[in-house]
Order: structure tokens, then C-alpha cells, then sequence
């Protein structure tokens, strides 16, 4: 009997350390040194502001528009045992610091959603229905909208990809792939009502965008890939000077791999201008009392950011392609 009851103490004390070192470990972020903020502001007005994880406002200073919309940002105690909600304060704190920041009146022209994990899409239907948007993505993202009761007539769903005008702006979202990270696939079929697990938001289709505006010649003139997966071939036929390159679990993926994510985000639409997203921890807020916060990366038991980090400084530095880790709230000008 005494043997039962020591081997159970020493389950239960095992089981506490290791609990214990999981959560020290999701709770130790690698250090990042940000480069000196880019501040080269154009006559043009265009220029967009990173908001985190692939969330970014984009503004010509008369229409405004959001990739993602992404301002929850639970803490991980809440993404693990939980079921989550649009945490509304929060996403309304960010919403109204970040049209401030922009200098823009508090309205959007539209959201697109890369794809319908809840890290791009949770949020997008209230901020949606705050600021007179609509929502365009998948049919998987359709269905986190009607879960939010976004009515039919600003949900907009181009499946397999399509094109989209904000205003002056043209957006053309190609069907791309997700980082190969365990937690894709599947599809929402159903409306996604809230609260509802993190696991719930299946992922639809990932796509990639390309951004034109008139202001800077007719082509496009950015590439944005949200999740850090690739489809061979599907950057051909167009070259963009910009490219805001995700970065979400490519840390723990080969050299071949993160060399020929490179090639096709980067060499083969011929950027010049590489700058990151999608690397921090998203489980951290973007402003706390008010105030903005720096991001940090994402924990290194789910990510390895200094080498993927390292990796793309390598082959920039190879290609004579400008790299720029993103800060939030930090602007880019065009
Ligand atoms: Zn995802």
C-alpha cells in the first residue's frame, strides 16, 4: 500500500514538473533587436500600419481597409482551456488607436481574411459590422461570419480566389497554401457561433494578396503571404516591389524549405523590399492601458524565429533584397 501511495506521489509530482516547465517554456520568448523604424514618408499617402500576426490597415488617406483585423489576442490560459469570444473592448481600444494613428476618419472599406484560423478571422465580422466593412475570404470564413450574424450583403466569398477594389485600391487574392504547422486543413461548413474553441476555426483556404493602387503605376506593387506555405508557380506572371512575408512556424521547418519559400515569395516576383509578419506571439496584446506594446516572438517550444530569422537575413543579404522585421504599429510608406 505504501509503495501504491509513493509511486503516486511521484506520478503527481513528475506530472506537476512538467506541467511546470511547459508553462515556463510557452512563457520564455526569444529576444528580438528591431531595426531603427522605417520612417521615409511618401507624397502619395499610400503606406499601411502592421497591427501584429498578418493584421494591417492599408490607406490611399481617402479609403481605408484591413487584411485580417486580428485585435483579441487571448492569453494563452484562455486559448487552451477555453472557448473564445471577440473580446469587443479590446478590438475597439486597437480599432480607434489605429485609425488615430493613420489619420483617418473611423470607417473601412473592406477586411480580407487570409484564411479562417481564428489568429485571421475571428474578429473580422464585428469589426466589420463597427465600421461599415465587408468581409471577404473564403467560404469557411463566410461561416465565422454568419455565426457573427454579418448580414448576407457584406460578406463576400471569391473561393477560389478573385479580385476586390477598396476604393482605389485593387486587391487580388490567389489561392495559396498554409504553413505545414499540424493545425491545417478542414473547412467550416457550418456557422461558426460564438464562444467556440480555437480548434473550431478551420482553416479554409489560404490565400496570398496582390496590391495595386493607380497612385503607383498600373501593376500591383505588393505581395502579402500571410501564413508562411507557398504554392509552386503561383507568383508567376507578375512582379511587386513589396513583400510582407509570413513567417508563422517556419522556424521549425528545413533549409529547403524556408529557401524555397523564399524563392517564390520573393525571387520570383522580383521584390526588393522584404518585411516581416506573423512572427509574434499572438497570445500577447497589442496595447495595454492604452498604450502600444512591442511584439515579441513566438515562444521557442512552438517556434524557432532567431533561425528563421538568421536563415531569410542569409539569403536577403545573398539577393541584395532589403529585409525589415515589422514592429506593430509600426508604418510602411510606398
Ligand atoms: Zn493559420
Amino acid at each position: 500500500m505504501r509503495t501504491v501511495r509513493f509511486i503516486l506521489y511521484a506520478l503527481c509530482a513528475s506530472a506537476l514538473v512538467g506541467i511546470g516547465a511547459l508553462v515556463f517554456m510557452l512563457k520564455s520568448h526569444p529576444t528580438v533587436e528591431f531595426p531603427q523604424p522605417l520612417q521615409q514618408k511618401s507624397a502619395n499617402g499610400l503606406r499601411t500600419l502592421f497591427l501584429g500576426t498578418s493584421s494591417m490597415a492599408w490607406t490611399d488617406g481617402q479609403t481605408t481597409w484591413l487584411v485580417d483585423g486580428f485585435f483579441s489576442r487571448q492569453p494563452l490560459s484562455k486559448v487552451a482551456l477555453t472557448r473564445l469570444n471577440v473580446d469587443n473592448s479590446q478590438v475597439r481600444a486597437v480599432a480607434a488607436a489605429m485609425f488615430k494613428r493613420l489619420n483617418m476618419p473611423s470607417v473601412l472599406g473592406g477586411i480580407v481574411v487570409a484564411h479562417s484560423h481564428y489568429d485571421h478571422s475571428m474578429d473580422a465580422p464585428f469589426l466589420a459590422k463597427e465600421y461599415g466593412a465587408k468581409v471577404v475570404g473564403s467560404e469557411s470564413t463566410s461561416q465565422i461570419a454568419k455565426g457573427q450574424d454579418l448580414p448576407s450583403t457584406q460578406i463576400e466569398v471569391l473561393q477560389g480566389g478573385g479580385q476586390v477594389k477598396f476604393g482605389e485600391f485593387e486587391v487580388r487574392l490567389i489561392q495559396s497554401a498554409h504553413a505545414p504547422t499540424g493545425f491545417t486543413g478542414g473547412f467550416n461548413t457550418k456557422p461558426v457561433f460564438l464562444p467556440a474553441h480555437a480548434l473550431q476555426f478551420k482553416e479554409g483556404i489560404s490565400y496570398s494578396f496582390v496590391v495595386s493602387h493607380p497612385g503607383l503605376g498600373p501593376g500591383p506593387f505588393a505581395l502579402i503571404q500571410p501564413s508562411a506555405g507557398f504554392v509552386e508557380g503561383q507568383n508567376k506572371g507578375f512582379s511587386v516591389k513589396h513583400v510582407f512575408l509570413g513567417m508563422g512556424g517556419l522556424g521549425k521547418l528545413s533549409y529547403a524549405y524556408i529557401e524555397n519559400y523564399w524563392r517564390e515569395m520573393v525571387l520570383v516576383p522580383g521584390a526588393t523590399h522584404v518585411y516581416l509578419i506573423h512572427w509574434d506571439d499572438f497570445t500577447q496584446p497589442l496595447m495595454k492601458q492604452g498604450e502600444p506594446l512591442a511584439l515579441k516572438p513566438m515562444p521557442k517550444l512552438l517556434d524557432d524565429f532567431p533561425r528563421s530569422l538568421e536563415l531569410l537575413k542569409m539569403f536577403s543579404e545573398r539577393d541584395g533584397v532589403s529585409l525589415h522585421v515589422l514592429n506593430s504599429w509600426e508604418m510602411v510608406y510606398f
